[in-house]
C-alpha cells in the first residue's frame, strides 16, 4: 500500500481519524512507517509531532532561503545594471547614427533628384539654345536665295551680318560649354604671356553683337600686363557679351583698366537693366539666371559668369559686380599681373606688370 515509502506531511486534523489527536495541537507532522514483513506491510507506525515545535525552525530556514535569494537578486542586479545600462547607451547611440544616415540618405536622394531635375532643364534649355541660332542662320539662308534679296546687295548684306552674328553666338556657347567640361575635367594648364590691353579688346569686341559699335574702350594705347590670355579672353568674352544683352540696344559699354604694381583690374560698365543686390553672388552660381521665367527676353544658360568666376580664380584674380537695377552695372575683373610661378614657356618676372 505504501509501496516502501515513508510518507510524512503536515496535518490539520480534519479528517474523521484524527479526532483523538485534535486534543493534542493544531497541527501535527505526521510520519507513517509500514512495517513489511515478506514483502508485504503487516503494520504502521503513525508518529505525530507538534507542528509548532519545527515551525520555528522551518520559518527561519525560509528566511534565510529568503534573505538569500534576495542578496543573490540584489549582486546580479548590481552586477547587471552596469553592463545593462552601457548595452542601453550603445543602442541609443546607434538608433542615433541610424536616423542620422537616413535623415543623410534622404537628403543625398533629394539632391539627386534635384540634380537629376537640373541636368534634365538644362539638357532642355541647351538645345534650345543651340536650335535657336541654328534656325535662325537657315531662316537667313533661305531667305538669300530668294531672287529679290539676292539681286539686293543691301538686303543680302544685312542677312550675311545676322548669320555671322548668329553663328558667333554659337561659337560662344559651344565655346562656353567646352570651358565648363574643362573646369570638371581639371584646371588648364596657365601660360603667361605679355597682352596688349588695347589689342586684347580689338579681337574681343567684334566676335560679339554690335560689340564694334557700342563698346568704348578707355585704356592708353600701349597699356600692356602679363597673364593668361585664353583665361582673359573667356572672361571678357563673358562678362562683354552679358554687357550688351542686358543693355538697351545701340547704348554704350565702358571699358577702363586700372593697373597697379601686382595686379591689374579691368572694369566693364553698361547702362542696362541693372542686377539687386540681392543677387549679386548668386549670379555667379552655375546655371543661375535672374530671370528664370520661360517668357524671359535673353538667351543663354547661366554659364558665362560662373565660368567667368571660376576662371579668374584659376589664375588667382576675382571678379565682382557693383550694380544700381535700372541704371547699370559695372564688372570688375581682377588679376594678378606679376605671378609668382611662371610657366617656363611664359615671360619672365621683370616684364610683368609692365604698362607700356
Ligand atoms: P546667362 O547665360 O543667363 O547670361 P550668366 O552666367 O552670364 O548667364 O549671367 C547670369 C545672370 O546674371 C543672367 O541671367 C542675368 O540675369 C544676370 N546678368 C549678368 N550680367 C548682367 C548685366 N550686365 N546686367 C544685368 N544682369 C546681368
Amino acid at each position: 500500500m505504501f509501496e516502501g515509502e515513508t510518507p510524512s506531511g503536515i496535518s490539520d486534523l480534519d479528517d474523521d481519524e484524527n479526532v483523538a489527536e485534535r486534543t493534542i495541537a493544531d497541527k501535527l507532522f505526521f510520519t507513517y512507517v509500514p512495517v513489511d514483513v515478506d514483502g508485504s506491510t503487516v503494520a504502521v507506525f503513525e508518529m505525530y509531532q507538534r507542528y509548532a515545535v519545527i515551525q520555528g525552525d522551518v520559518s527561519a530556514l525560509l528566511r534565510t532561503i529568503a534573505v538569500a535569494f534576495g542578496i543573490g537578486l540584489v549582486v546580479l542586479y548590481v552586477l547587471l545594471l552596469p553592463i545593462a545600462s552601457r548595452a542601453s547607451s550603445a543602442l541609443r547611440r546607434q538608433n542615433a547614427r541610424l536616423n542620422e544616415l537616413l535623415a543623410r540618405e534622404q537628403e543625398t536622394v533629394a539632391e539627386l533628384r534635384d540634380l537629376d531635375q537640373k541636368k534634365s532643364d538644362f539638357v532642355a534649355a541647351a538645345s534650345h539654345e543651340l536650335r535657336t541660332p541654328l534656325t535662325a542662320v537657315l531662316g537667313y539662308l533661305q531667305t538669300m536665295r530668294l531672287p529679290e534679296v539676292s539681286n539686293d546687295t543691301r538686303a543680302r548684306d544685312e542677312f550675311i551680318k545676322a548669320s555671322e552674328d548668329q553663328t558667333r553666338r554659337l561659337f560662344r556657347l559651344i565655346t562656353n560649354l567646352l570651358s565648363a567640361s574643362h573646369l570638371e575635367a581639371g584646371s588648364r594648364p596657365t601660360v603667361l604671356e605679355r597682352i596688349d590691353l588695347v589689342q586684347l579688346f580689338e579681337s574681343v569686341t567684334p566676335a560679339l553683337p554690335n560689340g564694334r559699335e557700342r563698346v568704348r574702350v578707355d585704356v592708353p594705347a600701349g597699356t600692356a600686363v602679363v597673364a593668361d590670355r585664353w583665361r582673359l579672353e573667356q572672361v571678357l568674352t563673358n562678362v562683354l557679351d552679358n554687357a550688351l544683352k542686358y543693355s538697351p540696344a545701340g547704348s554704350p559699354v565702358e571699358v577702363d583698366a586700372t593697373i597697379g604694381a601686382d595686379a591689374a583690374s579691368i572694369h566693364v560698365r553698361d547702362l542696362g537693366i541693372g542686377v539687386h543686390p540681392d543677387q549679386h553672388e548668386a549670379i555667379f552660381e552655375r546655371f543661375h539666371q535672374v530671370d528664370q521665367s520661360s517668357t524671359r527676353r535673353h538667351g543663354g544658360l547661366g554659364l558665362g559668369l560662373h565660368l567667368a568666376r571660376e576662371l579668374s580664380r584659376e589664375a588667382g584674380g576675382d571678379i565682382s559686380i557693383e550694380s544700381t537695377p535700372g541704371a547699370g552695372s559695372v564688372f570688375t575683373i581682377t588679376f594678378p599681373i606679376a605671378a609668382p610661378a611662371l610657366d617656363p614657356a611664359g615671360v619672365g618676372p621683370s616684364n610683368a606688370g609692365a604698362t607700356s
